[in-house]
């Protein structure tokens, strides 16, 4: 039977901090109890703020924490041409268009549909107002005139004639810390008209992340909670794309003293910190509920 593929895939835009050390750990730890393979995947699409030096310290902090995972590393940044290739296939579904509105332009549309209707306007998951769709009704005309003035656009996905297309239902797995399974429905609506590629980049952290797991034929995705609705989304790409679906495993997140999600924008105390106190890797093992490193044997 094949052996199982895990990944930890971390953006380099800042130290890692506990949380990360949680999820790399809990990846390395699924995959030895599985018999499973560990890799390690660089999601450096947000080329303002990914650096090189970023990248470099998350090896170092990996090793320091006794980590193993396979060579070569794949770096998003070097693959846009596969995003562009799966984008391809979903435009030639039909089932995206372009966005030419500004955060504020979305933002006013909103207040402006709340103040008529005084109702509020649906959210999706991470808290953003979903889409109004006003640039779904564009004509071609209109399209290659905004195009043509230079102003920058993404691409959205048209949700309703995604799930047109694939109907679903969406089912995906989850498994539990034993490898328990159950199915689950996915429910990509709640995304709305989704940014499928940024105005910035030719792919999004959504696309580019379907198209890695795979690519490198991860079998089992291990990552914080804060990406669970993400998974919503990601299973209809999967089906539009035909590409296969992972089983998920979303964890508790590692929060602070007062109980809020570590961040690298919130400066959450780095692992880089902790070391340079004197912290062993098995001190941070042990505080975040991992035995300690296996000696290696002779
Ligand atoms: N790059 C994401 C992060 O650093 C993780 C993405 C994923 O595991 O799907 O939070």
């Amino acid at each position: 039977m094949a052996r199982p593929v895990f990944r930890f895939a971390p953006s380099p835009n800042g130290r890692l901090h506990f949380g990360h050390a949680y999820s790399a750990l809990l990846n390395a730890d699924f995959a030895e109890r599985f018999g499973g393979r560990l890799l390690l995947r660089i999601e450096d699409i947000d080329l303002t703020r990914c650096r090189p030096e970023f990248e470099a310290a998350i090896y170092d902090d990996l090793t320091w924490l006794g980590l193993n995972w396979e060579r070569p590393v794949r770096r998003q940044s070097e693959h846009f041409d596969d995003y562009r290739a799966a984008f391809a296939k979903l435009k030639e579904q039909g089932i995206v268009y372009s966005c030419f509105c500004s955060r504020k332009e979305i933002a006013d549309a909103v207040v402006l549909r709340e103040a008529t209707t005084g109702q509020p306007w649906p959210r999706d998951p991470d808290g953003a107002p979903l889409y109004p769709g006003t640039c779904r009704t564009l004509s071609a005309g209109e399209v290659a005139h905004l195009s043509a003035s230079g102003r920058p656009h993404s691409w959205r996905i048209d949700m309703a004639a995604a799930l047109a297309l694939a109907p679903g239902p969406h089912l995906f797995k989850r498994f539990d810390k034993n490898g328990e399974e159950t199915t689950c429905h996915a429910d990509p609506a709640r995304w709305g008209d989704a940014i499928i590629v940024r105005k910035d980049v030719p792919t999004s952290y959504h696309l580019a992340v379907v198209v890695d797991d795979a690519l490198q034929g991860v079998t089992h995705v291990v990552r914080g909670k804060d990406l669970e609705a993400a998974a919503d989304l990601h299973v209809l790409l999967q089906a539009l794309l035909g590409l296969p679906t992972p089983l998920y495993h979303h964890h508790d997140l590692v929060l602070d003293q007062v109980g809020d999600k570590l961040a690298k924008s919130r400066q959450s105390e780095s692992l880089a910190e902790v070391r340079g106190q004197g912290a062993t890797p098995d001190e941070v093992r042990r505080r975040l509920g991992f035995s300690p490193q296996p000696t290696p044997s002779t």
